[in-house]
């Protein structure tokens, strides 16, 4: 009987992982000894990154959007479904519309982040984001006729997806109103949780001059904790309120109620051991990318990393051999300055992040990478 390999989630980690045990696995798939099923619930692929260009006019959501199955080689078995329920110790999924469960050897969960608005009482009335294909177009037409007043963009629940974005949409909207002769109309203010502007010390220290030189006003030590659409106001836990005629929001994140109701982990997020990817709570389990509490930023570039960490260890365990292959907490990330400039940094568990000085040829990799990303899900890249 052929063992199987069940990934459950079809994103960027999901796809990747997916192409690269068709590549490393061929021979095993082909005499019919291993079988691997993609299951996604939706049947297109979605690309994020694209998200963050809509509000300024750049991008649209279907250019962050290709079926899945085009993406996925055939060797791989493609379900569209959504799992409602993991149950560990039986090694079977339960989907909301197949017909019965569907058992595993070995199972990856991939099902990255969810964003959850209804946390903060009034955000989902009030707060616009970039954070979905819905919020971004609503927050490109609302930036689109803001002449005036206050755009506040507050960085609501931590971790979340890419670390980098809010920084990027803040210096993206002051170039954005400058080129439109608008700055001096909008005031820009930028709210983080923590004692500083971004997650990573060496992150921060870079960026807060750059906010000082551009005016873009910075609220820290900011835990919004409601927001009242009629006021157009946001209140932090520490007791501090702004008013706003713009509210750019980065809403609470969590990962599924699947992964929580199996004991895997909390706010749907797995343990895991950060080296391995092993889930720490159940055997034969992985989990990569958003999903997996490793530390490093929810970012696209950590659940490619991670896949081919897994695709490895995979490899290695239907074989019967030892897995040896680690992730060493590799992350990569453009960051968009402005308009036309972008800076980059590289950072793994043992080395800190060094911003590269902004550049716009660093920009234009960026805009590259979002084009050839189709080939990198196919595994080509
Ligand atoms: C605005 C924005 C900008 C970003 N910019 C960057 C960037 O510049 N660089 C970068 O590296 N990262 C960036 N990211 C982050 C990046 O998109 C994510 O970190 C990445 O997509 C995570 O990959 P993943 O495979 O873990 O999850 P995802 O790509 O989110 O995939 C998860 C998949 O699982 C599916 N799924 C979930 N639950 C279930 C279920 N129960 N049953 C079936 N299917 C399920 C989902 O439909 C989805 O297809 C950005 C994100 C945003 C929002």
């Amino acid at each position: 009987m052929a063992e199987h390999v069940a990934i459950l989630g079809g994103g960027t980690g999901g796809t990747v992982l997916a192409n690269d045990l068709a590549d490393r696995l061929d021979a095993e798939i082909d005499a019919g000894d291993v079988e691997v099923t993609l299951i996604n619930d939706d049947p297109d692929h979605v690309y994020k990154p694209v998200w963050l260009y809509v509000p300024f006019g750049q991008r649209e959501p279907p250019d962050g959007r290709r079926p899945l199955r085009e993406l996925v080689d055939d060797r791989i078995d493609l379900t569209i479904d959504r799992v409602t329920g993991i149950d560990a110790d039986a090694k079977e999924l339960a989907l909301r519309d197949g017909p019965g469960s569907l058992a595993y050897d070995h199972l990856v969960v991939a099902t990255g982040s969810t964003l959850a608005p209804a946390e903060i009482p009034g955000l989902a009335e009030a707060g616009h984001d970039y954070y979905s294909e819905s919020g971004a177009l609503a927050l490109r037409d609302e930036l689109l006729s803001m002449t005036e007043g206050h755009l506040v963009l507050s960085v609501i629940g931590t971790p979340h997806m890419c670390p980098a974005a809010p920084l990027e949409f803040v210096f993206m909207a002051d170039d954005w109103l400058r080129e439109r002769g608008l700055r001096d109309e909008v005031d820009v203010t930028y709210t983080y949780p923590i004692n500083r502007v971004h997650g990573n010390p060496h992150i921060g220290e870079w960026a807060e001059p750059i906010m000082e030189e551009r005016d873009i006003d910075t609220e820290t030590f900011f835990n919004a904790e409601s927001v009242d659409p009629d006021a157009k106001t946001i209140t932090s836990m520490e007791g501090t309120e702004l008013d706003y005629d713009l509210l750019a929001a980065i809403p609470p994140h969590r990962g599924v109620d699947a992964v929580d109701e199996a004991g895997l982990g909390d706010r749907g997020w797995v343990d895991v051991d950060k080296h391995t990817l092993e889930a720490e709570r159940a055997d034969d389990v992985y989990a990569l990318g958003d999903a997996a509490t490793t530390g490093v930023p929810k970012a696209g570039s950590v659940a490619h990393y991670q896949a081919g960490v897994v695709a490895e260890r995979l490899a290695s365990e239907v074989r019967g051999r030892p897995a040896t292959a680690t992730y060493d907490g590799k992350t990569l990330c453009f960051i968009e300055t402005g308009m036309d400039a972008a800076s980059f940094v590289e950072f793994d568990y043992e080395n800190a992040p060094s911003p590269a000085p902004a550049s716009e040829k660093l920009h234009w990799s960026k805009l590259a990478y979002n084009e050839s990303y189709w080939l990198t899900a196919r595994g080509l890249l």
